[in-house]
C-alpha cells in the first residue's frame, strides 16, 4: 500500500506531467494544404497531447527556413513533390530521422537512403484522354505523346512544374537524354496551345474541346469529381495509367523532412511517425485521393475503381538527381515559349 503523503506526491508529479504534455509542441511548415492536413494534425494531437504550429504557404518556405538559420522555429517541413524534397537535402537544411517506425511503414523507394527525407503519398502522373475524340487504347505510353497522330491534341500545364519536371527526369532514367530531347519537341509540336494553367485547367480544357489528351495527378479526378462545379470536366475524361506494357507509371511523391535545426526533434520525429502510420495515411487516402504509402491501407473507393498498376520503380531519389538535366532540356526545347 502507497502511504497518503507519498500517493499525493505521486498525484501531483503526474499532473505536473499532464501540464507539461500539454505545452508540448512541434512547428510545422507546410506546402500542402490546410484541408487535408488539419484533421490529421488534430488527430495526433487528440492522441499525444503535442500541439502542432503550423505556418501554409505556396512557396518560399524553403527559401524562409534557409534565411533563419538556427532561430527558425520550424521542425518539419511538408513538401508536395520530391524535388523539394531534394532542395531541402542540397541546401543543407534538414537532418536524418532514423526511426524504427518510419522505416517498417515506408518502401525504401519511397524514402531517402540516408533517412533525410520520407514520402507520405504516392501521386501517379496519369493521363487523361477525351471519352468522345480518343478511342480506348489510342494512347499506352508517355512516349506516344510525341506521336505525329496527336497534333494539335494536347494540353499542358508548363513543362518546368515540378512534376512535369519529375516526369521528364523518369524519361530520362528510362530512354536517356537525346530520346528525351527528342519527345520533348515532339510533344510540343503536338501542343493545342501553350502551355499553360494548372492540371485540372487541363481537363477543363479537354471538356470544352480546346484539346483531347493531358497529363495530371490522379488525385484532381477524385477532387474534381467531388466538386459540383468541376464534376463535369472529370467526366468528359477517361483515364489511362501510361506505360502498363512496360516501367509502369511515373509516380511522385509527398513528403515530410526534419529540419537540421529543430528545436522540438523528439516530437517531430513522433509526428513524422504517424504521418507515416494508419490513421494518417487513411485520411490522405480519403481526403485527397492520394495513394498511402504504407502498404496496406486501404485506397480511397474512387482509386479502388481504377484497379491496382504498375507504377515506374526507378527510385526517387534517382528522380531527384536528374532534376537540373531535367529543367535543362526543357529549357532548350523552349517548351512553354
Ligand atoms: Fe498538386
Amino acid at each position: 500500500m502507497i502511504p497518503r503523503l507519498a500517493r499525493a506526491a505521486i498525484i501531483s508529479l503526474s499532473a505536473l506531467t499532464c501540464t507539461a504534455q500539454a505545452s508540448e509542441e512541434v512547428n510545422v511548415y507546410s506546402y500542402r494544404q490546410p484541408f487535408l492536413v488539419e484533421p490529421i494534425f488534430k488527430a495526433f494531437t487528440d492522441e499525444t497531447g503535442i500541439e502542432v504550429n503550423v505556418v501554409f504557404a505556396k512557396k518560399g518556405l524553403i527559401e524562409r527556413l534557409k534565411l533563419e538559420d538556427r532561430n527558425s522555429p520550424a521542425d518539419l517541413m511538408l513538401t508536395t513533390d520530391i524535388g523539394s524534397l531534394n532542395d531541402l537535402v542540397e541546401g543543407d537544411l534538414v537532418q536524418a530521422a532514423a526511426s524504427d517506425v518510419l522505416e517498417a511503414n515506408i518502401p525504401s523507394a519511397y524514402r531517402d537512403p540516408d533517412d533525410r527525407w520520407f514520402g507520405l503519398t504516392v501521386r501517379a502522373r496519369i493521363a487523361v484522354v477525351s471519352k468522345e475524340r480518343v478511342a480506348d487504347g489510342a494512347l499506352k505510353r508517355y512516349e506516344d505523346l510525341a506521336d505525329p497522330k496527336w497534333q494539335g491534341r494536347l494540353c499542358s500545364r508548363s513543362g518546368k512544374h515540378v512534376y512535369n519536371v519529375a516526369l521528364v527526369s523518369s524519361l530520362i532514367a528510362a530512354d536517356g537524354e537525346a530520346v528525351t530531347r527528342a519527345w520533348l519537341d515532339g510533344v510540343k509540336a503536338n501542343l493545342a496551345r501553350k502551355p499553360q494553367g494548372n492540371d485540372r485547367g487541363q481537363v477543363k480544357a479537354i471538356s470544352e474541346g480546346a484539346c483531347d489528351v493531358a497529363l495530371i495527378n490522379n488525385y484532381y479526378m477524385g477532387n474534381m469529381l467531388a466538386d459540383p462545379e468541376q464534376a463535369a470536366w472529370a467526366e468528359s475524361v477517361s483515364i489511362v495509367f501510361p506505360n502498363q506494357g512496360d516501367r509502369g507509371t511515373h509516380v511522385n511523391l509527398s513528403g515530410v523532412a526534419l529540419t537540421k535545426h529543430a528545436p522540438n526533434r523528439e516530437n517531430a520525429i513522433r509526428l513524422m511517425e504517424f504521418l507515416s502510420d494508419d490513421q494518417a495515411q487513411a485520411i490522405y487516402a480519403k481526403v485527397n485521393y492520394e495513394y498511402p504509402v504504407k502498404p496496406g491501407v486501404a485506397w480511397s473507393p474512387l482509386l479502388q475503381s481504377w484497379g491496382t498498376f504498375k507504377t515506374d520503380p526507378v527510385p526517387l531519389s534517382e528522380i531527384a538527381a536528374l532534376r537540373v538535366d531535367a529543367i535543362k532540356l526543357v529549357d532548350e526545347s523552349g517548351f512553354d515559349d
